[in-house]
C-alpha cells in the first residue's frame, strides 16, 4: 500500500520572514507523524537554511524546486542536488512544467537532473503533462509517454523507489482548472502501466501524485482515486490553513 505524500512548491514566492511564518503556522497544526501522509514543503533557495531549521522539531519534510547537474563546476548559477543533501532536502521537484517552458528544459536534461537527484541520495519528484493544445489533439498519453521515458532514461529498477511522478497538466497549473478526479484517474493508469513497462515489477509501488489547482474543496474527490497518491500543491500552499485543510483531507481518506 502507498503512503500518500503532499507536497507545497511554493515557487519564487515569499521572504524569509514570509517563509519562517508560513512554516511557524503549518508546524504548529501538523505535529504529528502520520504513516498514511507525508508532507513535504519545498520553499525558495533563499528559505531552505531557515525552513530547515524551524522544521526541525516537526514531521514536515524539506524539498527544493530545481537543481543542476553533477556535484559542483563551472555552472554559475546553478545549485548541485548534494548542496541540497547538505541543506537538509530529502526531495527535489525535478522537470515542472514552468521549467520545461519558460526555462526550455528538455527530458534529456530532466534526466540527468534525476540522475544527480538520486546519486545524492535524495528523492526526485519528477513532473510530466501535456498542455491544453496536446490534451485537445489527442495527444496526452503520447505526450506522458515520451516524457515519462525521457526524463526516467539510464535509471534501473531499483533507482526507481527514490522516484515519485507528479502529473500535472500544464492547462490545469495555476488557472484554476482542475482535471476532474476520472480524467485525472485515467492520466494517472496510463502513467502507472508505462512504468511497468519500462521498470517491470515497480509500478505499484511508486507514488503518483496530482497537480493543477488542488484546493481544499476538490483534494477528497481527486486523493480517494486508486491511482492518485496525493498532490503537488502550488498557489493553495501558500496559505497555511489551506494546506492544512488539503492534508487533512488526505489523511481522512
Ligand atoms: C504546481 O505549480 O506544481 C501547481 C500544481 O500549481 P497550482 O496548484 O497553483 O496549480
Amino acid at each position: 500500500m502507498r503512503s500518500k505524500l503532499i507536497a507545497g512548491n511554493w515557487k519564487m514566492h515569499g521572504t524569509i520572514k514570509e517563509t519562517r511564518k508560513l512554516i511557524l503556522q503549518l508546524a504548529v497544526e501538523w505535529k504529528k507523524s502520520c504513516e498514511q501522509v507525508e508532507v513535504l514543503v519545498c520553499p525558495p533557495f533563499t528559505s531552505l537554511i531557515v525552513a530547515r531549521h524551524e522544521l526541525e522539531m516537526s514531521h514536515i519534510k524539506l524539498g527544493a524546486q530545481n537543481c543542476f547537474t553533477g556535484i559542483d563546476g563551472a555552472y554559475t548559477g546553478e545549485i548541485s542536488a548534494t548542496m541540497l543533501a547538505e541543506i537538509g532536502c530529502s526531495y527535489v521537484i525535478v522537470g515542472h512544467s514552468e521549467r520545461r517552458t519558460i526555462f526550455a528544459e528538455t527530458d534529456d536534461l530532466v534526466s540527468r537532473k534525476v540522475r544527480s537527484v538520486l546519486d545524492a541520495k535524495l528523492n526526485a519528484i519528477v513532473c510530466i503533462g501535456e498542455s491544453e493544445a496536446q490534451r485537445t489533439s489527442g495527444e496526452t498519453e503520447a505526450v506522458l509517454s515520451r516524457q515519462l521515458k525521457g526524463s526516467l532514461a539510464g535509471l534501473s529498477a531499483s533507482d526507481i523507489v527514490s522516484v515519485t511522478i507528479a502529473y500535472e497538466p500544464v492547462w490545469a497549473i495555476g488557472t484554476g482548472k482542475t482535471a476532474s478526479p476520472e480524467v485525472a484517474e485515467t492520466a494517472h493508469r496510463f502513467v502507472r502501466s508505462e512504468l511497468e513497462t519500462l521498470f517491470p515489477g515497480t509500478s505499484e509501488n511508486v507514488r503518483i501524485l496530482y497537480g493543477g489547482s488542488i484546493k481544499a474543496e476538490n483534494a477528497v474527490s481527486l486523493f480517494s482515486q486508486p491511482n492518485i497518491d496525493g498532490g503537488l500543491v502550488g498557489g493553495a500552499s501558500l496559505d497555511a490553513e489551506g494546506f492544512i485543510d488539503i492534508i487533512q483531507a488526505a489523511v481522512s481518506l
